[in-house]
């Protein structure tokens, strides 16, 4: 449906009342959901202040980011220790007790996608290539509008000259990756898995804004509750939103908040 779901920060009270004496295991994407977008990747930096209350929410209850940045990239940016970590849309997941990559044969076709690209884009000004370990994001942010068409058809370009990767977008980004079944949502899944949570005790959320967290959403209808942050309506299957990083910073510290109450 295309829509704004119910706010989970001004509805806080139904919110928690869903979730029914279950303790929340967090899954958190990183960029536009804690850090606000920004032109260029490095830039998009999270407030102290969102991340003093991932730390809180850390003592309260499992804490997982889940981004499409690089792994080292992605823990960098977050530089919370004890948590879970998946980078590259959950290719390459790492814990205090957990270490697993999927799609590591698919590297090869990574670099030769990689160097076409940047013979390829090399003329285009603003188009950024970023390589990641199990993907390879282009972005289009700073690329003139007029030029944008020419970025998508040499990715196209590539995409199709290495059957073994698929194309994907986001926002203003188009992004290589290995063809393989995963996204976010399996490593959601399987994350609940290897670290014991399926039980009914616990209750998986996932807060995330983009269409790669889409799969999440989808992934745990009917067992978790899938929060959108979006400012505009959009198709989503999350069943909750919150309006923007700070907002969803506002919430998680409510949350907190709620739990340390008990
Ligand atoms: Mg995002």
């Amino acid at each position: 449906m295309t829509l704004i779901p119910p706010s989970a920060f001004t509805e806080f009270d139904a919110f928690t009342a869903a979730l029914d004496g279950r303790i929340p295991a967090l899954f958190l994407d990183y960029d536009g959901t804690l850090a606000a977008i920004a032109p260029r990747p490095e830039l998009a930096v999270m407030p102290d202040e969102a991340r003093a209350v991932v730390q809180r929410l850390a003592a309260l209850c499992p804490v997982a980011f889940v981004s499409g940045r690089d792994l080292d990239d992605l823990m960098s940016m977050v530089a919370v220790d004890g948590l879970v970590y998946a980078g590259s849309h959950g290719f390459d997941l790492r814990g205090p007790d957990l270490r697993r990559q999927v799609g590591v044969e698919y590297v090869p076709d990574l670099d030769a996608a990689e160097r076409l690209l940047r013979d390829r884009l090399g003329g285009i000004a603003g188009a950024l290539v970023e390589r990641k370990r199990f993907a390879i994001a282009i972005h289009t942010r700073q690329v003139a509008p007029p030029d944008k068409p020419q970025v998508g058809e040499a990715v196209r370009v590539v995409a199709e000259a290495q059957p073994r990767l698929r194309m994907t977008g986001g926002k203003e980004l188009f992004e290589l990756r290995p063809n393989l079944p995963w996204d976010k949502g399996r490593a959601v899944v399987t994350l609940l898995e290897t670290l014991g949570l399926e039980g009914n005790g616990t209750l998986p959320i996932y807060l995330g804004d983009d269409e790669t967290d889409e799969d999440a959403f989808r992934a745990l209808a009917g067992r978790g509750i899938g929060i959108r942050v979006m400012e505009s309506p959009a198709e989503t299957a999350a069943i909750w939103s919150l309006q923007d990083p700070a907002e969803a910073t506002a919430f998680l510290g409510r949350l907190a908040d709620w739990l340390a109450e008990g």
